[in-house]
């Protein structure tokens, strides 16, 4: 459907838990972690109907995010079930990857198309110290399984941190050597714990210029319209696969924001950035019939901000406050 903006909107990331298995720095705290109440999580029956009346409003992608979406019991289950809903194209995942290793072939055989596997860092201590769980192991195995399980598309995110992981960005560029996988560096927004610690994110300009200066020129590939993300790709002279780019923040994408996001607690946001959308759970629990909860999807999205404004004077006073493991990234 379109937003009063008239862009279209045709996917919604939908965050299935607020609960993780790491405890990544800019992301999650490590303690005071306010658990959301099992019964005010969406069921996914209820997750289901929501996808359904998005479906009937033109959304044709779906993505199942977190906390860490492996972490809830069933996770295939509800794949196959979204994969069915008519109208759906494709379902898509964002993982640590830390639980992936056993699941990788059930979540392909369920339907999932395409998984965004987020690792920040190749070494032991790196990666211990940024996700404060010394599991490396773990996703490396999660990112092995997910390679042999044949998934059509498979991206690594890494957020570049000045003076954290920066070492790592070659290292992770290298993944995409052997690998037909898209190897992408996304810089870190201003939000949540990466607000307070104040972390701040390595530019991609300085990234793009790391590499070009490793590997030389990098060569732009056209993604096209439609459905895909705000990344830019290059291919990389010598390599199966390609590294990205999304700079969300010097880069607005707004004006062509294609998403919606769902907590799990069954809040509609409509921007990454603002507080504003839709209480979807009482809706869901105060007996609205579908064609009242489609009809009020409906204005929810038509009213989707025009843009979000990390970079602006006071912009902090309109930022929402919830923290990225609680939104989905
Ligand atoms: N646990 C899963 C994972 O890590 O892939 C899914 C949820 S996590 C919130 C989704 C994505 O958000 C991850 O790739 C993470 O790196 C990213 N993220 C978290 N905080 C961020 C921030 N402040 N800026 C940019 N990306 C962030
Ligand atoms: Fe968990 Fe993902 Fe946040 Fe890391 S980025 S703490 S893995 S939700």
């Amino acid at each position: 459907m379109l937003d009063q903006f008239r862009r279209n909107i045709e996917y919604v990331r939908i965050s299935v838990t607020d609960l993780c298995n790491l405890r990544c720095r800019y992301c999650m705290p490590e303690y005071g972690v306010r658990k959301i109440r099992h019964e005010d999580v969406l069921s996914y029956e209820e997750i289901l109907r929501v996808v359904r009346a998005l479906a009937g409003l033109g959304i044709r992608k779906v993505r199942l995010t977190g906390g860490e979406p492996l972490v809830r019991g069933g996770i295939a289950d509800l794949v196959r079930a979204v994969k069915a809903v008519p109208g759906i194209e494709q379902v898509a995942m964002t993982t640590n990857g830390v639980l992936l290793s056993p699941m990788a072939k059930d979540l392909k055989e369920a339907g999932l198309d395409s998984v965004n596997m987020s690792l920040d860092a190749l070494s032991e201590d790196v990666f211990a110290f940024l996700a404060r769980r010394p599991l490396l192991s773990w996703a490396k195995k999660g990112l092995e399984a997910l390679l042999a399980a044949g998934f059509a598309e498979v991206k690594v995110n890494c957020v570049p941190i000045a003076g954290v992981n920066e070492d790592e960005i070659l290292r992770l560029a290298e993944l995409a050597r052997q690998e037909e996988i898209k190897v992408r560096f996304i810089e870190l927004m201003p939000i949540g714990c990466a607000f307070r610690a104040g972390f701040r994110g390595v530019p991609m300009a300085e990234v793009k210029e790391r590499l070009a200066r490793e590997y030389g020129t990098l060569l732009s590939v056209s993604q096209g319209s439609g459905i895909h993300g705000p990344a830019e790709y290059f291919r990389v002279p010598g390599f199966r696969g390609q590294v990205g780019f999304i700079d969300a923040m010097e880069h607005k994408f707004c004006s062509s924001c294609n998403r919606v996001r769902l907590t799990a607690e069954g809040f509609l946001k409509l921007c990454l950035h603002a507080g504003t959308g839709l209480d979807v759970r009482a809706l869901l629990r105060g007996g609205a019939d579908d064609g009242q909860l489609r009809e009020a999807l409906s204005r929810a999205i038509h009213r989707k901000p025009a843009e979000h404004f990390f970079l602006e004077e006071g912009g902090a006073g309109l930022r929402d406050e919830r923290y990225m493991y609680q939104v989905g990234g």
